[in-house]
This record gives C-alpha cells, structure tokens and sequence, in this order.
C-alpha cells in the first residue's frame, strides 16, 4: 500500500514515510492508494469475529506486502484488547456503537493504539527510538498517552496548557509515568502547540533525536478507526436492510474513516453526519459553500471544531464533487439545549445513558429516519463513555452515573508533570535532559 497526498495524486510514499512524518510538504494530506476490495465472502466470514480479528484481517489485506503476517497479527491484538460492541436501542431500527470500552473511554483510543502499536513496530526494525511530541487541549492527549504507554521503542513528551484541562484529563496524561512525559504548560494550548511546531522545525533538535507527531491527521489514526464500522456492519447485516452510519464529529476523522472503508466495498448505504452549532459541514451539505468559522464553545466540546481538518479528506473522498457528497451523506446538528433534551429524551425511552456528543449522535439518525422515511438499520457511533462527562450528564438526567473502575483508579494516583514557562527554550532544554 502506498500513499499520495491530496494536493499530488501522482507521487506515492511508503506506510512507513506516511506514519512518521504525519503531512505531505505540500501541506496535503495523506490518502491511501490503491484501496483493495473486501468481496463479499469477506464480510461473510468475519460475521461474529472481534475487533482484533477484523482489524488484522483488514491489516493482511493492506499490508501484507509491508509486514508479515505474525507481526500483523501480533500488532492488532495487541492494539485492540478491548472490543466495540453494537447495542440495540430498538433492534433492526437503532443501534449504537460503542467505541468506549478502551482504556481512555472514547474512539480515540482505537487510532491512537494501532498508530503506537505500528511505529513500535518500525522504531524496532530500525534499531531506533521515536520521540513522539504532542500538544493536547484534552482529549487526544489522553488516547495517545495511553496509547503509547509502555510501547516499546517510543518515548512520548505531551504539552498541556496549565489549568485548562480537566482533572481526570489531567490524569490521564500525568500518571503514566514510564515512557510517558508530561510538560504542563503555563500557557494556553495554543502556546503548547506553537512549542511543538517550533520544535519539529529545529535542525539541532532533530539531529538528535528522532521526533514524529501523533497528529490527528496522521492517515494511521483513521485506517484502524474503520475496523469498527465492518465490525458493527457484521452484527447488524442480520436484519437484511440497507444500513446507515450516524457519526458524532469535530475534525471529521471518525466520519472519513467509515467512507474510506465504505470504498473498500462495505455495504453502507449512507451516512449522516452529525455536529453541535460547529455546522460547517451540514451547512456545506445543504449549500454547496464550504465556509470554515472559529469555533464556538458547546457541552459537546471535543466537537467544537469551527474548521474540521480532514474536510479536504472527505471531499477528495468524493471527487470534490458536492452532488456526489449529498447524495452519500446527510447533515443534522443541535444546540446545547437540544443536546440536553436529546440525552434526557434518550434515557426516558431506551433508558441508555449517552454521553452529549453520542446523543448528537442518536438524534441525528432518527432526524434522517423521520425526514426519510426509510426502513435502514441505522447504526450511532458512541464516541466516549458517559463518565468522562459525569457532572454534565448527571445534572441532565438527575441521576448518578458509575464511573469505570479503570477511570476510578487515576483519581488516586499521583500527578507527575514538569512545569514550564510557554518559552520554546525552557521547553528544548527540560526535553532534553528527561531523553538523556
Ligand atoms: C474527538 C471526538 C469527536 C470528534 O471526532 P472527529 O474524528 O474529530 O470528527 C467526537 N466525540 C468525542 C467524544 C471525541 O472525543
């Protein structure tokens, strides 16, 4: 498998190239090529199989000629010890896909793993250690910490903005330890964003150590993210109905992701896409302008994306052709007092307790079922555990919500970061004495 850029269809780059350098030069983005075809015995036989099962036989199909078959098989497993199950809300009419059960409790955790467990992979074959550098608002840093933790070959320095994220997100990142750094910064994220960007272009910095990102683009976040869309397809292609995915999304990874898979012969037979007041995408899909804003702030926060970075993906998906895109894919979003209406509404008839984004979710789809009047089986992505936003979900539904033990036990442990300046120097020079 090779890769192009978006911006260059002609020059092709390994998986290897792709994964460490996250961004073409030219600032496209990365797009795998050619897409091999799962035929339909494929989707036969996986009918019953995990998530670990799928992803590497998806993985062979892929990259067979790159990796081995062991190594590949060794490298799923290890990426996914948990699964994604589809539970019914209303069997053979709504479902939803739980994408929590990993160890940050949200889909990040399935892109960050695979992506860890990849590089792992290659560090090992070059006899060389990554420096992965990372700045998080929040939620991406914790799936990658965790992602990343104890992965040997790799070293991970996380930058988060000082008071800014929450207590257990600051858990997440601080009490790893091992391979795991925390730089807390006395800044904002965008302070920690700007260290990292300066430090990827330092010649001396780079000479020593070997430094990759685990950007959100990286092409290896989104391959493994379409695991779960042929896992879910396998457990509800029983009802014998077209089915339809509905994606809760920021940047729009998650949703890119099915679409790449849709291409590589998954029956899906639409999409909807699904946001808070951050609506550039369901607007581009009413009106054809493609109209990127600041972002505003919403309960449903880790989709507060004002200019998504892989709209370009999913265009070029299309052909850049947006008869082609309204026809796959329908938009729906809400407000933050719909949101809440929504998970309220959610629990009173299903009695499923969602998360703000993952009711976003559930509303969109049954807005397309009523709007259409089609019979499908419409699948939700249920993108985190409703215990990441236990003083929110609880005041809406006037309930307590448990929260699980692996997420219970960081509260008690001890944080451990290193506190900086928002200075590139005292930045540069703390990293270097924690990798010497
Ligand atoms: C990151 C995130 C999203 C948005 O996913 P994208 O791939 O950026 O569209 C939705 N819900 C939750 C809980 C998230 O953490």
């Amino acid at each position: 498998m090779r890769f192009y850029s978006t911006n260059n269809p002609q020059a092709t780059v390994s998986a290897e190239e792709a994964l460490f350098h996250s961004m073409p030069s030219d600032k496209g983005l990365y797009m795998p090529t050619p897409l091999p075809q799962l035929g339909a015995g494929f989707f036969e036989r996986i009918a019953g199989q995990s998530l670990a099962e799928i992803g590497f036989a998806i993985s062979e199909a892929l990259f067979s000629n790159e990796i081995s078959q062991a190594d590949l098989e060794e490298l799923t497993h290890r990426s996914f010890p948990f699964d994604t199950p589809v539970v019914n809300l209303e069997p053979g009419t709504t479902s939803v896909l739980e994408l929590f059960h990993g160890p940050s409790l949200a889909f990040k955790d399935v892109g960050a793993r695979y992506m860890a467990a990849l590089m792992s992979y290659y560090s090992n074959r070059n006899d060389k250690e990554v420096n992965i550098l990372v700045a998080t608002s929040g939620d991406t840093g914790g799936a990658v910490a965790m992602g990343f933790h104890n992965v040997p070959g790799v070293r991970v320095s996380i930058l988060y903005p000082s008071g800014r994220v929450s207590d257990l997100q600051e858990k997440q990142l601080t009490t790893l330890g091992g391979n795991v750094q925390a730089f807390e910064v006395d800044g904002s994220f965008d302070d920690c964003q700007a260290i990292v960007k300066q430090a990827f272009i330092d010649a001396e910095l780079n000479t020593n150590l070997s430094l990759s990102s685990a950007n959100s683009i990286n092409i290896f976040r989104l391959i493994p993210q379409g695991f779960y869309y042929v896992r879910a397809y396998g457990q509800v292609r029983q009802y014998g109905k077209p089915v339809v995915f509905s994606t809760p999304s920021g940047n729009f990874g998650n949703l890119s992701a099915g679409v790449i898979v849709q291409q590589m012969g998954l029956p899906v037979s639409h999409f909807i896409a699904a946001t808070n007041l951050n609506h550039v995408v369901p607007s581009y899909i009413k009106s054809g302008q493609y109209l990127p804003k600041e972002s505003v702030a919403t309960i449903s926060n880790a989709m507060d994306v004002g200019s998504p970075s892989n709209f370009v993906r999913l265009a070029h998906l299309y052909g850049d052709d947006h008869d082609r895109f309204k026809a796959q894919m329908s938009g729906y979003f809400y407000n933050d007092e719909e949101t809440r209406a929504g998970m309220k509404r959610i629990f009173d008839v299903y009695n499923y307790v969602a998360c703000p984004h993952t009711a976003i979710g559930i509303m969109a789809l049954e807005a397309y079922q009523k709007e259409k009047k089609q019979d499908v089986v419409g699948v939700s992505l249920a993108t985190a555990h409703p215990a990441k936003f236990k003083p929110l979900v609880e005041e809406v539904l006037g309930r307590p919500v448990d929260v699980p033990e692996r997420l219970a036990i960081l509260a008690d442990r001890p944080k451990q970061s290193i506190r900086i300046p928002a200075q590139y120097d005292a930045f540069k020079e703390s990293l270097l004495q924690t990798v010497a």
